[in-house]
């Protein structure tokens, strides 16, 4: 009896082993044939369909239906949607029908907080508006809690106009810091250095030394902060500190940013200190190399732009300031022409008023028409380019962001083109310079993250932002009723 149990018992382990061995032949059967059915296709994060994609790329420059592929927060492929579909399985696909997918807007010189000075004080010049206005509102409001209220509405500002990288030359770096890092955004953050006294700093040599703490916290910390130092302008900060800036620029390997040239009233003053005009005055220091990128550069004169090109100094040309300021107009042909690189930037809100890429890629591809009385100058196609890729080559990033190609950090912005200023299109670069603004901008990836999607902010709380910012707002407005 006990010997034909044990018997029974051996039969009835054979066969349950026999039975799961089949049924987990056919699973790995099955696996396999799928697996034949969609053969090597990669898995991704995220894959972005657009009717149009504007690479900034000059190989491939335009893909109609095309697709990128992303993962890890960088580009992984770039092709038609069909070609993209076979080789790649994402985890979520944006659709692209009425969209073009360009590189996000480079924003290559800004004063973010300044936000919070939006039309404050309006049809000034240069020196009357900074030294009388300015300067004195800075150092009565500029705080910790200004910086983070400010920041964090430019940041709201740039990711609904499709900005995806931004250099915030100010103050609180690392507050600016922690706003950025929780908005999604990329920004190179050089907190400003003057010889005289400015908010939390008695001058040079105190502002400095927090500078450059600031950049030894922060350098190699984050993907996208990268710290840098400025030194305000040539007029305020003297040939000895200039030295001292640049050294540690290329002591801690971090860019160098510094306005420059900006008036004609610049220019005299220089020349008068020092018997130099702005641009030769700092070659005379050994100032400019390639980690330099300078804002303005109004008035160069034409060694100087030659000078610029062969020290590989990047420049930022900010036109709606440039106009508001009644400071003049860059001699951006030349400086094409000669082989500068040149970027674009909105400068601080209170010298615009707004932090608006699309405004100022339009008045670029206008003014210069005007002043040159050539049509062909400045085409809109090396306008879109100086607003993404030529500015992170000026601001040495286009190893990083710029372009869509794989490899590069996936910073993208989706256009929505069916608005009615938008249509018929024939020519997507030129809707993109001479017709498109902000408000078309529909989907903004930093990173591979989704920041903004179909308009919605994704990122910021912006209730809280705004709430923040009227009682702030009304504050700044009480003191100036009282001091004017
Ligand atoms: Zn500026």
């Amino acid at each position: 009896m006990k010997h034909q149990l044990a018997k029974h018992h051996k039969l009835l382990v054979i066969f349950i082993c026999t039975t799961l061995c089949v049924f987990f032949t056919q699973i790995a059967i099955a696996q396999n044939n799928h697996n034949l059915r969609t053969p090597g296709k990669q898995n991704v994060q995220l894959i972005v369909n657009s009717d149009f994609v504007v690479t900034m790329d000059e190989a491939q420059p335009v893909i109609q239906n095309g697709a990128v592929a992303i993962t890890d927060g960088k580009i992984v492929a770039i092709d038609t949607q069909d070609k993209i579909r076979t080789s790649y399985r994402a985890k979520r696909t944006l659709p692209g029908e009425g969209m073009v997918l360009m590189p996000g807007l480079v924003n290559g010189h800004s004063h973010s907080a300044m936000v919070l000075f939006r039309g404050l004080a309006d049809d000034l010049a240069l020196e009357d508006w900074l030294q009388n206005y300015i300067f004195p509102a800075e150092g009565k409001f500029v705080d910790k809690n200004f910086v983070r209220i400010g920041e964090q509405l430019a940041c709201w500002e740039m990711i609904r106009g499709g900005t995806t990288t931004f250099v915030d030359m100010y103050f609180e770096p690392e507050v600016a810091a922690k706003v950025v890092e929780e908005c999604g955004l990329r920004a190179i953050i050089a907190p400003s250095s003057i010889d005289f006294p400015s908010p939390g700093f008695q001058g040079w040599d105190d502002a400095f030394a927090s500078a450059i703490n600031f950049l030894k916290r922060w350098k190699g910390k984050s993907d996208r902060i990268i710290p840098a130092i400025a030194a305000h302008a040539p007029y305020t900060v003297s040939p000895e500190h200039l030295t001292q800036a640049i050294r540690a620029a290329r002591h801690y390997d971090v860019p160098l940013t510094i306005h420059l040239a900006e008036t004609q009233t610049e220019v005299k003053d220089i020349q008068q200190r020092y018997n130099a005009t702005p641009v030769q005055h700092l070659e005379n220091l050994g100032f400019l190399d390639p980690r330099v990128f300078a804002a303005h550069v109004v008035w160069p004169n034409e060694s100087e732009i030659d000078l610029m090109a062969k020290r590989g100094v990047g420049v930022i040309h900010n036109p709606d300031s440039n106009l508001k300021l009644a400071s003049g107009f860059a001699p951006i042909p030349a400086m094409l022409k000669a082989g500068v690189k040149v970027g674009l930037g909105t400068d601080g809100a209170a010298s615009n008023n707004v932090l608006d890429m699309w405004k100022a890629i339009r008045l670029t591809a206008l003014i210069h028409k005007g002043t040159t009385l050539d049509p062909t100058a400045v085409p809109a196609k090396t306008v879109l380019r100086m607003a993404t890729l030529g500015g992170a080559q000026a601001l040495g990033l286009a190893d990083k962001i710029g372009a869509i190609k794989t490899g590069l950090q996936a910073d993208l912005i989706q256009v929505h083109l069916q608005e009615p200023h938008l249509l018929p299109l024939y020519d997507v670069i030129s809707h993109l310079v001479y017709a498109a603004d902000a408000k078309d901008v529909d989907t903004v990836i930093v990173n591979g993250k989704v920041l903004m999607h179909k308009r919605e902010m994704l990122t910021v709380d912006i209730n809280n932002i705004r709430r923040e910012v009227v009682s702030i707002g009304e504050k700044i407005q009480a003191d100036f009723r009282h001091s004017n």
